[in-house]
């Protein structure tokens, strides 16, 4: 997609990975030239292979005549201190923005004119689950018949994406990283999943945090927006914005109650989905086919999912239908191998405690791999879903340390994948499930929670099939 409006201009570019690389080509494509810059050397020499200037953007004088700074999502620009490039670029008075403002600026600014109806764009952010419910909302649309796109956060990156066919949508996942910076952030309909402690340092704390998620529901924002209630957080931004959209503009989505009201609510209980508007029934689903999502928290992304699709005006037969057929996704509670009466779950990417605790209350009889680089706040918040756990494995560099945590659970300090595995599937008997559902995030010795959970499968299907 090019991005229109700085023709002729020059545009500083921080950060060249994917996204870095895909905003300096869509700057081009709008004959803008794109000064690119990342502290990584071989970083440097792909963007240069692709015929971009690189410029030193640390350097005293580097925003002379520059529009605007594009940063990364993955470069912390405020906390846990300011970073260089971005600070000079606050001290010169120009404009930071990120790739995904300047899509929704590129939305805005007519690049989707061909269109007699232009992709109409549903953000989701939050928490947890929104990798889950953006797949789960783009594989409805598809089995509707729609055209989708699924970008952001997930999938590709916004602005690699090729613009979906007349009256398509386009889904995108948005991280607080993501929603921080972006200066325009315009869907048709914004959904907030819920609201746990994640990326504080990153955020400067709780406060920043979910100020960062809340750009997504500013005043000329969605026109639609779904929230989860059952925090405190969602609450608040619901009622603010009922009172800036009204009532009608807002679905309120809870798993915790029933709820009620003169305006839109979606909630289930019991296996059951249930729609109000305006205090009336209007659909009612069955969520108890939707094996590939188990556990009250894929309720939750599930209700969410329905809300956003009934925005866009899917029957609830049709919602219900693409529910059951929705596999699920890699590395969130899914089940890698049944083996000897024994289940093994991968859910790698619950790399926060709420995550892991919607994980530990979603099964029985656990036999549970966690462990890693712990977050700002420790465990708290994880002792209530503890009850079902047989037996920790904890892995990690420091792993005793994290055991010690783990009041009145059995624990074995392990250390590695390789021990845990091992372990766990020694010690496993029918009925009881081996989840890896780590309640930290993988950094200390993994690159990524996707190597993590992959370690975790490959090593488990090596172990039952010994
Ligand atoms: P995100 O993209 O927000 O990280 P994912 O869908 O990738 O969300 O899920 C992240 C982790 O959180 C996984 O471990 C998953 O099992 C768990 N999870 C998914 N949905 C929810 C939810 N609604 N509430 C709490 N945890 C969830």
């Amino acid at each position: 997609i090019p991005v229109r409006g700085f023709e002729g201009r020059k545009v500083a570019v921080l950060g060249l990975g994917r996204s870095g690389l895909a905003t300096a080509r869509s700057l081009r494509a709008g004959e803008a030239e794109a000064l690119c810059w990342d502290d990584n050397s071989a970083a440097r020499d792909k963007a240069e292979a692709e015929g971009f200037t690189i410029s030193d953007l640390s350097r005293a004088g580097a925003f002379e005549d520059v529009a605007a700074l594009i940063v990364s999502p993955g470069i912390p620009h405020l906390y846990p201190a300011p970073n260089k490039v971005v600070a000079l670029a606050w001290e010169a008075g120009v404009p930071v923005d990120n790739d995904i403002g300047l899509f929704f600026r590129s939305l805005a600014g007519g690049e989707w004119d061909e269109f007699d109806a232009p992709p109409r764009v549903v953000a989701v952010t939050g928490s947890n689950g929104k990798s889950t419910t953006s797949a789960l909302i783009a594989h409805v649309l598809e089995q509707a018949g729609k055209p989708v796109q699924l970008a952001g956060n997930i999938g590709r990156g916004v602005l690699d994406i090729d613009p979906p066919d007349e009256g398509g949508v386009v889904v995108l996942e948005l991280s607080s990283y993501q929603t921080d910076l972006a200066r325009a952030l315009t869907p048709d309909v914004a959904v907030f999943t819920n609201l746990s402690p994640d990326h504080l340092d990153r955020h400067g704390g709780m406060g920043g945090y979910f100020a960062a998620k809340r750009r997504l529901f500013a005043e000329g924002g969605p026109d639609r927006a779904v929230i989860g209630v059952d925090e405190a957080e969602g609450q608040y931004l619901a009622n603010q914005l009922s009172e800036g959209l009204g009532d009608d503009r807002v679905i309120r989505v809870s798993v915790a109650r029933k709820l009620s009201g003169p305006g839109w609510q979606v909630f289930a209980r019991k296996g059951f989905l249930s729609e109000y508007r305006k205090g009336r029934q209007a659909g009612s689903i069955d969520l108890r086919d939707m094996t590939g999502l188990p556990g009250a928290h894929n309720h939750q992304n599930a209700c969410a999912a329905y809300a956003a699709c009934r925005t866009l005006g899917l029957a609830p037969k049709v919602i219900e239908a693409a529910f059951a057929s929705f596999g699920g996704l890699p590395h969130r509670s899914q089940t890698v191998v049944e083996a000897a009466g024994v289940r093994y779950v991968n859910d790698s990417k619950a790399t926060n405690v709420d995550s892991a605790a919607k994980a530990l209350l979603a099964f029985q009889n656990i036999r549970w791999i966690c462990g890693g680089l712990e977050k700002e706040g420790g465990l708290a918040g994880l002792q209530d879903a503890l009850g079902s756990v047989v037996k920790a494995y904890v892995i990690g560099r420091e792993a005793a340390q994290f055991a010690m945590q783990l009041e009145g659970v059995e624990a074995e300090v392990c250390t590695t994948m390789e021990a845990a595995v091992t372990r766990a599937v020694a010690e496993a008997q029918p009925g009881e499930t081996v989840l890896l559902a780590p309640a930290a995030a993988s950094f200390d010795q993994y690159d990524n929670f996707e190597q993590r959970g992959d370690d975790f499968t490959t090593r488990v299907r090596a172990a039952v099939t010994a």
